[in-house]
């Protein structure tokens, strides 16, 4: 017997696109199910004030309860819904959702006579460049009977740099609701800290990359310091991502930055797990 001739190199990146396509084509079905059968789901990591070791807020995360796949991180799925667009009634599912927690929790901070937490949610770029996104956000928010001031927006450098015009225009007036403006991953995009101050933004989250490496690595140090003392000069609140280390938090303290937020804190939680650190203090 003659062995099978070896599929010709053009074959098989025609079969892998080929099956690339269906395999999105598959998921982005399977996301829109997995909407009407409720299968998202939200978990809250708590940030907190690194001067008075408070939970100061929640940053708003997807998961999905597959059916048959367990809990699902966005790392296997976001991809898909940017390219498949789902993100889109995904992202108007989170932020519903995210507001509704946010004003539960409220009600139980304002029964507790504790000071407001607040909720930030992931916005991607692909979401803010529907059109009217920030009449969306404002028509949400009152419907759900979440207070604006409490809710932030979390937006990557990509959403700056692809279309300025239109990305100063949503910014304004998300700014102008009420809505707070933070800025994601900070430091891994084409990130110039020159454009910063063109933009009204409120914080800006210092990528968990630059955690992981800030003690060991003196360059990631330096841009730590230099991206902290900018944000500061600028009046740009700073958190930090991605504290596992005791040592990091202590190195983010003393150079005062304001929010922190990792697992040394605490992973992100359920919504009742949430309930159970709600006007309690950190042991940190
Ligand atoms: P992100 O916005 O930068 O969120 C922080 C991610 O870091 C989360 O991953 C969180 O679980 C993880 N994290 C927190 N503390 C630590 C730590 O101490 N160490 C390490 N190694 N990781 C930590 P997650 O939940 O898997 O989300 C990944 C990304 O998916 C998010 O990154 C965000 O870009 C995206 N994402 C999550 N939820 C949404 C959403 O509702 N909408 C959109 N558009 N994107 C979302
Ligand atoms: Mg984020
Ligand atoms: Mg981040
Ligand atoms: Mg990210």
């Amino acid at each position: 017997d003659q062995p099978a001739p070896l599929p010709h190199r053009r074959d098989i990146a025609l079969r892998s696109h080929r099956e690339q396509l269906l395999k999105e084509f598959q998921i982005k079905e399977e996301l829109e199910r997995a909407l009407l059968n409720d299968e998202m789901v939200l978990y809250f990591q708590p940030i907190i004030s690194l001067r008075g070791g408070f939970t100061a807020g929640f940053e708003a995360l997807l998961r999905w309860q597959h059916p048959t796949r367990g809990l699902l991180s966005p790392y296997h799925f976001i991809d898909i819904a940017e390219t498949t667009n789902m993100i889109v009634p995904i992202g108007d599912w989170v932020f519903r959702e995210a507001c509704k927690q946010a004003r539960d929790f409220n009600l139980k901070t304002a029964e507790l006579g504790k000071p407001e937490v607040f909720v930030s949610i992931n916005i991607s770029a692909n979401q803010f460049a529907v059109p009217n996104i920030s009449r969306r956000f404002k028509e949400i928010t009152e419907e759900t009977g979440a207070d604006v001031s409490t809710i932030e927006l979390e937006i990557t450098e990509s959403v700056l740099m692809e279309d300025t015009a239109h990305a100063k225009k949503v910014l304004g007036e998300v700014k102008e609701l009420g809505f707070d403006l933070v800025l994601d991953d900070f430091g891994t995009g084409y990130s110039s800290l020159n454009y910063l101050h063109q933009f009204p933004i409120d914080k800006l989250k210092i990528d968990r990359s630059f955690t992981h490496t800030v003690l060991t690595d003196e360059s990631s140090l330096e841009i730590v310091r230099a991206i902290s003392g900018l944000a500061h000069n600028l009046n740009i609140e700073v958190v930090a991502e991605g504290i596992e280390e005791r040592e990091q938090l202590s190195l983010y303290r003393d150079l005062d930055c304001h929010f922190g937020q990792g697992y040394l804190i605490s992973k992100p939680l359920s919504v009742q797990d949430v309930y159970g650190i709600l006007g309690t203090r950190m042991s940190i």
